[in-house]
């Protein structure tokens, strides 16, 4: 392979960062019960273990997939869920967690989805959030960082598989 990507976000911004948003989540959660943490997959394990590591609370974790439809290399918003979670979630207080939140369209199914299975509560947490490609408004509860539109890997996210496991958030920049 040839050049590492370029760090746009490094390992210890987003240790920092998650510790943050685990003592926040633990304080809003706390007295409230099990908190069920509904991983997408694959791109949010990383932030996941991460994150659930440092939480102060009792949480249950669970994952799910989905898969957009794509029509060459254009997405048409279009989700499929292709892998459920192994327990209901009625009447528990759920958070769901993202890698990155890009138009909006993944985390605005799933909530949906989510929210018809009558839980107590559903809020989101994404590690990312490319804010200005917005395309269904979506409230992110809890954010690591707002970034551009450049494509990033690490930290859970790839490119075509690769760079998945990289401790910092990279970009890759295509004149290279
Ligand atoms: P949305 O439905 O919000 O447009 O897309 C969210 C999904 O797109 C993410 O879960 C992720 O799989 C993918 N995605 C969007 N931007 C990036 C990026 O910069 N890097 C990677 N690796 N995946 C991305």
């Amino acid at each position: 392979m040839g050049q590492s990507p370029e760090v746009l976000i490094s390992e210890e911004k987003i240790k920092a960062r998650v510790q943050e948003l685990a003592t926040q989540i633990s304080t809003d959660y706390a007295d409230k019960g099990e908190l069920v943490l509904i991983g997408v997959l694959k791109g949010a394990f990383i932030f996941l273990a991460d994150l659930s590591r440092r939480l102060a609370i009792p949480r249950h974790i669970e994952f799910l997939a989905v898969s957009s439809y794509e029509h060459g290399s254009v997405r048409s918003g279009a989700v499929r869920l292709v892998m459920d979670v192994r327990r209901s979630i009625e009447g528990k207080h759920v958070v769901i967690v993202e890698d990155i939140v890009d138009t909006g369209h993944t985390l605005h199914y799933l909530i949906d989805m989510l929210k018809s299975r009558n839980p107590a509560s559903v809020r989101t947490c994404a590690l990312l959030h490319k804010e200005h490609k917005t395309e269904v408004d979506v409230d992110v509860d809890y954010l690591g960082f707002s970034i551009g539109d450049e494509w990033v890997v690490g930290s859970g996210l790839d490119y075509d598989e690769k760079d998945r496991t990289l401790p910092y958030i990279g970009w890759i920049n295509s004149a290279d």
